[in-house]
């Protein structure tokens, strides 16, 4: 019998992949696999949050498939010489993948193409992930568009994004050896994930679950709701499309079928969210150093770094004495997950108020979001820092104060966040009352943006 690998990746799920589908169709025995790359140059090893989903999130995977009729068979080390001992384990004539968009992983799928063809095996890689591949909507010199409105424009009136694929009925193959996933280690020791497992259910069913719930109900209102913490006024779905247990095409689709009059706009508003995603992705495409290399390079002569260690722990533990920096901090701590705006204001005050270089905090919440994103993480970083495309402007400096008084006037985040706070005569600005327990602010946030403005000023006059 005519054998085929699928090799998943970011596409941990069952429904709407075209890569195990076209395995499906083909009759063929299937093999399926997962490769835990930690063996090729330069793959950005997973943040904890990350590598705590991806453990739960293949076994959730694991056990579809075993519905299915098949296993997933786990293997680890450089996929370039994983892969193809598999292949020929297997003595499989063709691999089917579906695509990825960061630099060393498609020099790495590009490579593995090349040896298969010499070898007459063949190798077939699909679109799943973005509704639009990031070159297929490009500004008019054919590079990256730098503003997000006519990039969003331009895909709508490019192609409606296609209906979703059906998940197979039942596949057959062969049962090879496969490593046990509690011994990748990916679950951490000291185990500090009670919070996670509290709040997620990672894993294709789980992302389906989310989708219902937001569609019934948070979506109804979402444009305003979602810029209020203390609401569940988003979806939450961002680890569940991060690792792919849910794709885009998916989302976008339930979300047009539960459009009407009383929520066309908010549904309007959420679909150029997923826009953004497939924005920061072209970015990342067309700029692979996204993470660590300034988008506008003027930004590269920035006199970053003049804080102190304490207070960068301060920020990292949510221990500013600013309540909205310190209760989105922990949330991120508690949950791996952190509200849009509360991202924003974190940012921003790490970057500006503290003058921290945005790679710092890059990295931080690489390590610490579930849903930790090579493409969302860094262009979102920059955009606050100023330094991206369609960024930020220099002067747009978060004041975390009037933003909580704005989006979380009861106080009802701070306090879920920093239950200290719930004793604060002045739950906003605890400094002007008693706050027991309560850390006293670690920059005076007047004199900090003075000085932020003064440097980009610098940096702006060359
Ligand atoms: P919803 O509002 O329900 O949006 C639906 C989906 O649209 C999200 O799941 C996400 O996939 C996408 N989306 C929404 N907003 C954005 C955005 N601004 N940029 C890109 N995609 C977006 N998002 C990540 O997925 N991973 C990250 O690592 C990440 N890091 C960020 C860092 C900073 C400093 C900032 C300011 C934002 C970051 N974001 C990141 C974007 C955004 O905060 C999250 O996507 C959003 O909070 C996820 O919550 P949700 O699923 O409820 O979003």
């Amino acid at each position: 019998m005519a054998l085929t690998v699928v090799w998943f990746r970011d596409d941990l799920r069952i429904s709407d992949n075209p890569a195990l589908a076209a395995a499906a169709d083909s009759g063929d025995d299937v093999v399926a696999c997962y490769v835990l790359d930690d063996g090729t140059a330069g793959i950005r090893p997973l943040g904890g949050a990350s590598r705590w989903w991806l453990h739960h999130s293949l076994a959730a995977l694991a056990a579809s498939l075993d519905e299915l009729g098949i296993p997933l068979v786990l293997r680890r080390g450089a996929a370039e010489e994983v892969l193809p001992a598999l292949v020929r384990e297997a003595s499989a004539h063709a691999v089917v993948w579906n695509r990825r968009y960061g630099l060393v992983e498609r020099t790495t799928d590009s490579a593995l193409k090349a040896s298969f063809a010499d070898q007459g095996v063949q190798a077939t890689s699909y679109q799943a992930n973005l509704m639009y591949e990031p070159w297929e909507v490009t500004s008019g010199s054919g590079e990256a568009y730098k503003v997000f409105t006519p990039f969003w424009r331009a895909c709508l009136t490019f192609r409606t994004p296609r209906e979703p694929l059906p998940a197979p009925e039942s596949l057959h193959g062969p049962v090879l050896g496969s490593d046990d996933l509690d011994a990748w280690g990916l679950l951490p020791t000291p185990d500090w994930a009670q919070g996670l497992r509290e709040t997620w259910t990672p894993g294709e069913a789980g992302a389906h679950a989310r989708l219902d719930d937001f569609l019934e109900d948070a979506a109804h209102g979402y444009k305003d709701n979602r810029d209020r913490p203390a609401v569940q006024g988003t979806s939450r779905l961002s680890p569940h499309l991060r690792f792919g247990e849910i794709s885009p095409f998916e989302v976008w689709h339930a979300a047009q079928d539960r459009k009407d009059s009383s929520t066309a706009e908010d549904l309007r508003v959420f679909g150029a969210e997923l826009g953004w995603r497939e924005f920061s992705w072209q970015l990342l495409y067309f700029n692979p150093e996204l993470a660590t290399v300034n988008y506008r390079p003027e930004f590269n002569a920035f006199a970053w770094e003049s804080s102190t260690k304490a207070e960068l722990e301060a920020w990292q533990r949510g221990r500013t004495g600013y309540p909205l920096i310190d209760a989105g901090m922990r949330q991120m701590w508690e949950i791996g997950w952190m509200h849009n705006r509360v991202r924003m204001a974190t940012a921003s005050f790490l970057i500006k108020n503290l003058m921290i270089d945005w790679r710092v905090g890059e990295k931080w919440f690489w390590d610490c979001l579930v849903d930790a994103d090579a493409a969302s993480n860094a262009a979102s970083w920059q955009w606050v820092a100023g330094s991206g495309a369609d960024a930020s402007p220099y002067f747009r400096i978060f004041n975390p104060v009037l933003q909580s008084k704005k989006f979380d006037p009861e106080g009802a985040y701070l306090v879920r966040f920093v239950p200290e706070l719930a004793e604060a005569q002045n739950v906003h600005e605890p400094w002007k009352g008693t706050a027991p327990g309560y850390p006293d602010p670690v920059v005076d946030l007047k004199e900090s943006r003075q000085r932020a403005l003064s440097a980009y000023k610098a940096l702006s006059e060359g």
